[in-house]
């Protein structure tokens, strides 16, 4: 596993379309490589705050804080499966 392909393998990653095999890669080389590791996180955000503010410019100023607290709260707990 190198940085271009892990990179490549995050969409399917968060859609949880990978093989076992690969999450275990994917992980793997996440947990070894910094740049990976903000890589992914950078996406997971990008990922979940479209996928949940849909159109973004409608979005209430409180509906943003909420969805930070709640990105904030996923990352802590995925924390420990992803990295
Ligand atoms: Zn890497």
């Amino acid at each position: 596993m190198n940085c271009k392909l892990c990179s490549a393998l995050f969409q399917e990653f968060l859609d949880n379309s990978l093989s076992e095999e690969l999450i275990v890669e994917v992980q793997n080389h996440v947990r070894a490589c910094s740049k990976c590791r903000v890589s992914l996180r950078t996406y997971t955000v990008t990922v979940t705050l479209s996928r949940k503010v849909d159109p973004p410019c409608c979005v209430s100023r409180e509906t943003l804080d909420r969805l930070r607290k709640i990105i904030r709260e996923n990352f802590s707990k995925s924390r420990g499966a992803v990295v």
